[in-house]
């Protein structure tokens, strides 16, 4: 891959990585700290709901944040956008719409085949 083209995708997922954290701190502050334990239990039920969705929320984030890590580490290394099977290069048009993708499309849709067998 050439150097433009790794500093292009090195600035776009620095640029995901801090609108993750940047929600990720929003999601936060919106959750509620404790409970007051005053009001009746419908408002307990709202918040109850509410945390329940910030968790799943936080749990997706997180996830994506550890890939995008991991994706910035391999552009340190030298190895970003090569499949992590076959390392042959992954098409820039592939890693254009997901940049943390570790595959290229012939090895996932062969994961995805086996994920169906054993599913
Ligand atoms: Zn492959």
């Amino acid at each position: 891959m050439k150097a433009k083209d790794v500093q292009y995708f090195k600035e776009l997922l620095l640029k995901q990585r801090s609108e993750i954290l940047n929600k990720t701190d929003s999601i936060k502050g919106e959750a509620p700290i404790e409970s007051t334990g005053q009001g009746d239990e419908g408002d307990l039920a709202v918040s109850e709901l509410t945390l329940s969705i910030t968790l799943r929320l936080q749990e997706r984030q997180t996830h994506l944040l550890q890939k995008i890590d991991r994706a910035l580490g391999k552009i340190e290394e030298g190895s970003f956008g090569l499949c992590e099977q076959c390392e042959e290069a992954l098409a820039i048009n592939r890693l254009k719409a997901r940049p943390v993708a570790t595959l290229c499309i012939a090895c996932k849709e062969e994961q995805e085949s086996r994920e169906k067998v054993f599913a």
